[in-house]
């Protein structure tokens, strides 16, 4: 379902768990896991200091992209999730955990490194670790939309709201 701080003001969502994170009923754990666990920590935070969930709560066979059918099965128990960790800050990872998100249709280079609101919580889109991995060209736009991330996860946070 997800891992770390239920606690946190500040929550990732990517798209579904891998074969990685399938074995070990855990996400981000593989590839795309480290490179996220190496971006939380370049925001001076530990992973456990913050959630992590994906939109999908099983892994797509072959890992294919998730199909509409799945996205709206599981879109309840991520709602629940949010509910219940009122987090104040989230970043999606990648086009499905934004668009599922947002209700948008927009890739995630559109959206990316602009913060958005939803039901009063502070979104910022950002390009998904395993799209990093494979276009690590991307590297230094995804850093521009992180330092953002972390200047308003320290304003949220010394306010204290
Ligand atoms: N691992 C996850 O848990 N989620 C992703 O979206 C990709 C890899």
């Amino acid at each position: 379902m997800g891992e770390g701080n239920p606690h946190s003001i500040l929550l990732f969502i990517g798209e579904a768990p891998g074969a990685e994170e399938d074995e070990q009923g855990r996400p981000f754990v593989g590839k795309a896991g480290e490179l996220l666990t190496k971006i939380i920590k370049a925001m001076g935070l530990e992973r456990g200091e913050v959630y992590i969930t994906n939109v999908l709560k099983c892994r797509p066979p072959g890992n294919r992209n998730p199909r509409p059918e799945e996205i709206k099965a599981c879109w309840p128990f991520l709602e629940k999730q949010i509910e219940i960790i009122k987090p104040k800050l989230i970043c999606t990872l990648g086009t499905f955990a934004t668009q599922t998100l947002l209700g948008t249709q927009e890739k995630i280079t559109f959206q990316r490194g602009v913060f958005k609101e939803w039901k009063g919580i502070r979104v910022l889109p950002t390009f998904h670790p395993a799209f990093l991995l494979r276009n690590p060209q991307y590297k230094r736009l995804a850093w521009e939309d992180i330092k953002k991330l972390m200047a308003e996860y320290q304003n949220l946070k010394s306010r204290n709201v």
